[in-house]
């Protein structure tokens, strides 16, 4: 499915503040609370028969039911009924906070995750609503449920065919923000694979490679803006927090950081059409982004947005009618696409693919984007002709790389 985030730069009266302010140390309590509960539970199962009376300072009944997401939500219900602080906040957005709170635990027991911690003061920095009003963007507003409208700073409107799912209010020390999860209202129609087949890898030294042999460079502008970020982020250290000078600083942030997620999105929707326009199907390694975000190449790889550039690349092929599809990314570099001898891993600083069977040479993510263009084919059916015979792709012909 066709998912996106568009982030937006809210400018709430002091009156909403205060309510965003009041709804995270609401969210923050429960949060405590039911940890606190799930916590007890274990503790209280955990022990040795004799010893428990002694080590626990509380006993829970033996029939008690382990304290889920669901047990937990009735009791928030009941507990709203006649608890008048709880009733100030919408109950979808405390339930959220239950389920953040359950998606801790099966992290912990399915990735190893360590024990979620309690919340201290101020450090609960977003509320969610999981079902957003009919109409979420009236004007320079945004309509959050049980809040009203927020006014926000002009940014990139939705682009059309996307409908909100989830709006995630952020509180930075810049200020309030209002994260929209979009997603494609409209199932994507089947577009039948026909014309030239494209294949394209997406990588850290370059942003991307074609099966063509063309290689898209990172735009220089995100490691210079990093920087600027940065040394922003150092004047607003110096100045007194909360003081007139700390706002303006703030605010520089804020703008600059704006600044930065609308550029990334102009370069990902140009490199998009780019792509789209010399294709009829596009192929597209299936990479997984959580998995790569968590290991060491994680920051590269946020800062790439691979995830979101995917997602704009679907949607513009979709809407001018490019097939689309994503292969199995597994082995593509260590795959000779002329004759598909595997060829072992290449270390990272390896730019050159370099055939030992064969003495096929190319970029290394150009010939992993060979293989990628092959494996599509294959999967939609085409019949894929090695290199070789000339015919699966057109023969690179090397820009980047040294010479043959
Ligand atoms: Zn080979």
């Amino acid at each position: 499915m066709l998912n996106m985030t568009y982030e937006y730069k809210l400018e709430p009266t002091s009156s909403q503040s205060q309510t965003f302010d009041h709804w995270l140390e609401v969210c923050r309590k429960v949060w405590n609370y039911a940890l606190r509960e799930r916590k007890d539970w274990y503790n209280s199962r955990s022990c040795g028969i004799n010893a428990c009376s002694l080590k626990s300072e509380y006993i829970i009944p033996a029939d008690s039911p382990r304290p889920n997401f669901a047990v937990q939500c009735k009791s928030l219900t009941t507990a709203r009924q006649s608890n008048s602080e709880l009733k100030t906040v919408h109950s979808q957005v405390l339930q959220q906070v239950l389920k953040q709170l359950e998606k801790a635990f099966t992290s912990m027991w399915e990735s190893g995750f360590g024990f979620p911690r309690f919340k201290k003061k101020g450090r609960m920095r977003s509320f969610l609503f999981p079902t957003p009003n009919k109409t979420v963007v009236i004007g320079n507003r945004i309509n959050l449920p049980s809040i009203g409208l927020v006014k926000f700073r002009d940014s990139r409107p939705i682009p059309d065919g996307f409908v909100v799912k989830q709006i995630r209010i952020v509180k930075r020390a810049s200020g309030y923000f209002a994260m929209l999860a979009l997603a494609l209202d409209v199932s994507i129609p089947t577009t039948m694979p026909h014309g030239y087949a494209l294949g394209i890898d997406l990588g850290l030294e370059k942003f991307l490679a074609t099966s063509d042999n063309e290689l898209v460079a990172r735009p220089k502008f995100f490691v210079d803006a990093q920087r600027k970020l940065k040394s922003l982020q150092k004047v607003v250290s110096r100045k007194r927090i909360g003081s007139k000078n700390w706002q303006k600083a703030q605010k520089k942030v804020a703008r600059y950081h704006q600044h930065i997620s609308d550029s990334r999105k102009d370069f990902h929707f140009k490199t998009a059409h780019h792509l789209c326009n010399q294709a009829g199907m596009i192929f597209a390694e299936d990479l997984n982004v959580k998995a790569m975000a968590k290991g060491m190449l994680c920051k590269h790889t946020l800062d790439g947005g691979f995830g979101q550039f995917l997602s704009i690349l679907e949607y513009v092929c979709f809407k001018k009618d490019v097939f689309f599809l994503k292969v199995d990314k597994n082995g593509t570099s260590q795959t000779c696409p002329q004759c598909q001898t595997h060829t072992g891993k290449k270390p990272l600083s390896l730019r050159i693919h370099q055939c030992p069977e064969c003495g096929y040479e190319a970029d290394r993510d150009v010939a992993a984007a060979q293989v990628v263009v092959q494996r599509g084919l294959a999967a939609v059916g085409h019949t894929v002709k090695m290199l070789s015979e000339g015919k699966a792709t057109r023969l690179p012909v090397m820009k980047e790389s040294p010479s043959l």
